[in-house]
């Protein structure tokens, strides 16, 4: 189910020694090479050395000991760290997000629910290595919910599923509109305040599985529940874009969990009620790129409930459990859900990972490696030749500070430096 990626020209050259490519590489946009040196180099899963990465053509060249060379533009490091660019695994876009998303070296975003009308650009976008002022997207598209149930949208109408949908027909519509991967509601709503809500039967879920299998695609569950999470990794589910936060799983409960092979985004920001915005719009290495949508989105700060369940601690206990029991773990907000901004959040997402349990290099790996590893996304979420040129450098070591990640000192997409300068509005 992986992404189609060809073997291109480009790529051949990127496997010869660094040496080779600095001789022979002609940067296909005709630009010299660019030299990122002295840098501390996190690959994705570890820190790997202190050196350079050589980037040309909106790709990465060479990593490590490369050599100087009088063609090479050079960029001096200054002995800070150099990070893939991060992919948010639970957005919802709109317009201006994939540009906040990309000043905060969100080089990618996963839409877990949206417009179908904006996939070809997208598609278009993420298989160039153009220049660009926008993250790179994949969407699920409409997702597979019922009348009445999860997302209740007041003006955007989209098709759902009733009794006598033909589920298969239903998916393959889906791909044909341009979903990458299937995003399954089931969501039964409540607590009070919250209503009840009509969701998919599991009969529906197991068949909207299979479907998207056959289709070869992905099926992403939306369940914030454990005894729901659990009837769709039962049903088949390939990954879960939430945690779950009603109750502490269980050791049996976990097992179960990482047999069924099933990966999650756990969306800490989504239940932290406004604490990682409120740290955000506090930093000062935040708020000086804060476009003024950004801004607004962070400071919608949610009501608090008399008698809440602490729904951070708990759904923080099951990633540690299940980072433990080795379940994959993706980093990704929901931006703008709640007090969520597309890009800056997922500094505040990885932060939350670190603390519930995920060592610093885990939780950037979450952000990088892992989710680019677990969507098939083979051209990105590591520092290696070959890869696209998605970079982000940083002050400090985020190995050893989660948060030495919202000192952004440089971000560049498909190669070229990304101005930070916010819009004004
Ligand atoms: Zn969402």
């Amino acid at each position: 189910m992986g992404m189609r990626y060809r073997l291109s020209r480009r790529r051949l050259l990127s496997l010869l020694p660094a040496t080779a490519v600095a001789v022979s590489a002609a940067s296909p946009d005709g630009e010299a090479p660019l030299a990122i040196r002295n840098v501390r180099i996190f690959d994705g899963r570890q820190i790997t050395g202190h050196g350079t990465v050589l980037v040309a053509g909106g790709r990465i060249l060479a990593v490590g000991d490369v050599p100087s060379s009088s063609r090479h533009r050079v960029y001096d490091g200054g002995g800070r760290t150099l990070l893939p660019g991060l992919i948010d695994c639970h957005v919802h876009s709109f317009e201006g997000s994939r540009a906040d998303a990309l000043r905060f070296g969100v080089t990618t975003e996963l839409d877990m629910f949206g417009d179908p009308a904006l996939l070809r650009a997208a598609r278009g976008q993420r298989r160039s290595t153009a220049g660009t002022t926008q993250a790179d997207l994949w969407s699920a598209g409409v997702g597979v919910t019922v009348p009445g149930g999860h997302p209740l949208h007041p003006t955007w109408k989209f098709p759902r599923v009733t009794e006598d949908t033909d589920l298969d027909r239903f998916v393959a519509a889906r791909i044909a509109e341009g979903s990458d991967y299937v995003k399954v509601i089931l969501e039964d709503g409540g607590p009070p305040p919250r209503p009840q809500l009509p969701t998919l039967t599991l009969e529906q879920v197991r068949r909207t599985v299979a479907a998207a299998h056959r289709h070869r695609r992905r099926a992403v569950v939306h369940a914030e529940k454990l005894a729901l999470v659990l009837a769709a990794a039962r049903a088949g589910a390939d990954g879960f874009v939430h945690g779950f936060w009603d109750t502490e799983a269980g050791p049996a409960q976990i097992a179960e969990l990482r047999r069924s092979g099933a990966f999650f985004v756990p969306t800490l920001s989504v239940v932290d009620w406004g604490v990682g915005a409120r740290e955000l719009l506090a930093d000062e290495r935040i708020t000086p790129w804060l476009s003024p949508t950004q801004r607004h989105l962070l400071e919608r700060q949610p009501e608090e409930r008399p008698g809440r369940p602490d729904f951070l601690k708990i759904g923080s206990a099951n990633v540690r459990r299940m980072h433990a029991a080795g379940v994959p773990i993706l980093a990704g907000t929901d931006a703008p859900i709640r007090a969520t901004a597309n890009g800056v959040s997922m500094l505040a997402e990885v932060t939350h990972l670190a603390r519930a349990g995920l060592s610093p290099s885990a939780a950037l790996a979450s952000a990088t490696a892992v989710p680019a590893r677990t969507f098939g996304l083979t051209d990105r979420g590591r520092i290696a030749p070959g890869l696209r040129a998605d970079l982000i450098l940083v002050d400090g070591d985020p190995t050893a500070d989660p948060e030495a990640l919202r000192s952004i000192a440089a971000v560049w997409k498909n190669g070229r430096l990304v101005d930070r300068t916010p819009p004004n509005q």
